[in-house]
């Protein structure tokens, strides 16, 4: 293999593996990263905080209507069962029994509405818990994929490394080491390819006696332009 294929290899090899890390960065990024999972966690515990509390409002609710209702029948049977003679007594109890009566009906009117509110909060933190349900398995479903692909970038990885450290040592040091400096100098892009008569690194027309040496290939021809060195298939 004469050296300029040797680079050019070495370059496939480099701009892999470092499409390559770039995934596995975004892989890694994105791995154990729960966010969304622990807002819609509080979200729901607050739901269900509300739930109870309104629970708690309407089951108070429930025993003051029921107090109340107990209240009606006791001044209404002292009210009808002649135990009182008194009239001024006997008014003054039926305005007691009418007030009570139009507390009651408030009452009952607060329960009712209570009762909708805490049908209205149940759907609601159901609904939530299901949601909360399901992004909890897509999101594990999701770990699990990420997961899977580290563990493959990883290993195609390794098998990179593997073959560049092999190459390498094929490659003169000269060689690489010239390589290595354009591709730190030309943002990893150290050997363009010669297409019809233009280098493909800067796109410029080459001088035949660029394309020439390209086309030889005994020693490294490079770009005038870019400097980059011209690889021809
Ligand atoms: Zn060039």
């Amino acid at each position: 293999m004469s050296k300029v294929k040797q680079l050019h290899e070495l370059q496939e090899i480099d701009l892999d593996i470092e499409h390559k890390n770039e995934t596995l960065t975004q892989i890694k990024s994105r791995l154990g990263k729960d966010d969304d999972l622990i807002s819609a966690r509080l979200a729901l515990d607050t739901a269900r905080k509300r739930l109870a509390e309104l629970e708690h409002q309407q089951r108070t609710a429930e025993w003051g209507v029921d107090d109340i209702g107990k209240k009606i029948a006791h001044e209404e049977k002292k009210l009808y069962d002649g135990s009182v003679k008194n009239p001024r007594e006997l008014m003054s109890l039926q305005q007691e029994v009418e007030h009570l009566k139009e507390q009651h009906k408030q009452q009952e009117e607060q329960l009712l509405n209570l009762m909708l509110e805490v049908d209205a909060a149940q759907q609601d933190a159901a609904r939530q818990s299901s949601e909360l349900e399901e992004m909890d398995k897509a999101w594990h479903e999701n770990q699990n994929q990420l997961s899977k692909e580290q563990a493959e970038i990883e290993t195609e990885l390794a098998a990179l490394e593997q073959k560049r450290e092999a190459l390498v040592e094929q490659v003169d040091t000269a060689g690489l080491r010239t390589y290595e400096e354009i591709r730190k100098a030309r943002q990893g892009l150290a050997v363009a390819k010669v297409v019809q008569g233009r280098c493909q690194g800067c796109r410029i027309s080459l001088p035949m006696s660029d394309q020439q040496r390209a086309r030889i290939g005994h020693e490294l021809a490079r770009c005038s332009n870019c400097g980059r060195i011209l690889y021809m298939d």
